[in-house]
């Protein structure tokens, strides 16, 4: 294992000396970014490939292009965020100049999970670079190809005394974070969030937690159910449901329960004509530990109605959707990240809520009903990282929207200028100047009832 106490050290030397302030080196960096990711799309995609068999299409939109697109609007941007924001002030400091600066904490340690291995390192990255930070990232050891890649990519383009990666697994990790960071962002399950933030309180250091759960969906009695099933199943089927903002069980009345069933069929049948595991658009789950996981997760809880087919060989497992599942079944007490879709049969959207509120608050709610009332009901009614009526995951595409947990499914937010925000410090500055000393004496000693009463 390397010195990391060293190469902290180092970086934060250089991060003193207020290279990283400069916004044309920030610049610089992203552009290295882009470049990085023009010049070897196709590197990025193969190593996707590897790691979770998604096919191109899914690697571009929601990882390459992905980072792309935040990358560009950043880029657009960045002058108007890193100006200083002015703040109305009172009549007491109407002579005074106050306003908000927005500095970079310093060094910051990002670290990815394995599920979106490009998009979840490289998206935390743009907004720290934009504020001007250091970086050492550590990208997830599961997704083993596109760890590598970043490893041997970034310090042909990145400046390496201000930006690392560093690979490793548990063991390096655990070195990395007895390191005094400045700042820790952190993707991955809400286990080793606790982890990360015990470690982090040892040093003060804030922290950014971007966690998982179990992400409900109502279905509402009114709505076409063949464009719900299109919708639902393309948000469970996406990364094979390896999505930590994938519909992790649905709730309806048992009649829709059973026609949604239907319709989802159709649904599979259209988007894979010759079953999904010819098909080269349906990944695979990311090693063997987790394929056994969610093999068995379809066994235990309700009935199979859909799927329900595996072969270890491949870590294929098919889309899945059990029926007349019930809270307290197996597959309803962890977050299942697989493309395994529970639905439980409840009276109405009532029971649904009360559901939601006895667990932890999840990272994303998902409400399907041309009710309106409904919908702001259930909004109402309970918390969520993020919310979307009548689709799902689409939220997390949408750059002025925050992308984070609440409670147990996190803390913090990024995307676009939230990303921004994140990695810099609101520093509150007044300034003033040595004259008016008749009005500022108001506040020094002695305290005389004149004083009192002006
Ligand atoms: P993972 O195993 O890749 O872990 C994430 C990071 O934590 C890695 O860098 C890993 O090296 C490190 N790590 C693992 N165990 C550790 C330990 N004991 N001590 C210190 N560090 C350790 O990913 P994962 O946790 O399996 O990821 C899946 C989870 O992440 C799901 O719960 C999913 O919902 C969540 N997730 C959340 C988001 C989000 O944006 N909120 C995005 C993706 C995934």
């Amino acid at each position: 294992m390397a010195d990391y106490s060293k190469i902290v050290e180092g970086i934060r030397k250089v991060f003193k000396s207020g290279r990283t302030k400069d916004i044309e080196w920030r610049r610089g960096q992203l552009m290295a970014m882009l470049k990085m990711l023009d010049e070897h799309r196709d590197k990025f995609i193969g190593a996707l490939k590897t790691d979770l068999n998604k096919s191109r299409f899914e690697s571009s939109v929601m990882e390459v292009d992905f980072a792309r697109n935040d990358l560009i609007s950043c880029l657009n941007s960045l002058a108007s965020w890193v100006e200083p924001e002015k703040v109305s002030k009172g009549i007491i400091n109407i002579m005074d100049k106050a306003y908000i600066r927005k500095e970079p904490y310093g060094v910051a340690l990002i670290m990815g999970a394995w599920n979106y291995p490009i998009q979840l390192t490289l998206c935390p990255m743009i907004g720290a670079i934009a504020a001007g930070n250091c970086i050492v990232l550590k990208p997830s050891e599961i997704s083993a190809a596109s760890a590598k890649l970043l490893e041997d990519l970034m310090p042909k383009y990145f400046d390496n005394e201000c930006i690392r990666c560093i690979n490793g697994g548990v063991p390096e990790t655990t070195a990395l974070l007895k390191e005094r960071w400045d700042y820790i962002f952190y993707t991955g399950n809400s286990m080793v969030g606790k982890i990360i933030m015990r470690a982090a309180a040892e040093h003060l250091t804030p922290v950014t937690l971007e966690l998982g759960g179990k992400s409900p969906v109502y279905v509402d009695n009114d709505v076409d159910l063949g464009i719900v099933a299109n919708r639902i199943m393309w948000g469970k089927c996406t990364n094979a449901g390896q999505t930590c903002i994938a519909p992790d069980y649905i709730m309806c009345t048992k009649q829709t329960q059973d026609a949604l069933v239907e319709k989802m069929k159709s649904t599979l049948n259209n988007f894979y004509p010759d079953g999904p595991a010819k098909s080269e658009d349906y990944p695979r789950i990311v090693n063997d530990r987790h394929f056994q996981r969610v093999k068995k997760l379809m066994t235990g809880s309700g009935k199979v109605a859909i799927g329900g087919d595996s072969d270890e060989t491949q870590r294929y497992i098919s889309p899945t959707v059990l029926t007349d599942v019930k809270f307290a079944d197996p597959i309803m007490q962890d977050e299942i990240f697989g493309p395994v879709l529970p639905i439980v049969p409840v009276r109405n959207e009532d029971e649904a809520i009360q559901h939601i509120l006895d667990g932890e608050k999840p990272l994303s709610m998902y409400v399907y009903s041309q009710n309106q009332s409904l919908v702001d009901k259930m909004t109402e009614s309970c918390s969520s990282g993020g919310f979307v009526s009548n689709d799902c995951l689409l939220h997390a595409g949408v750059p002025t929207l925050p992308f984070g947990g609440v409670g147990n499914s996190g803390m913090g937010a990024y995307h676009g200028q939230f990303s921004f925000n994140t990695f810099s410090h609101k520093r509150a500055c007044l300034e003033k100047k040595l004259k008016m000393e008749g009005v500022n004496s108001l506040r020094y000693p002695p305290f005389t009832s004149k004083k009192e009463n002006s």
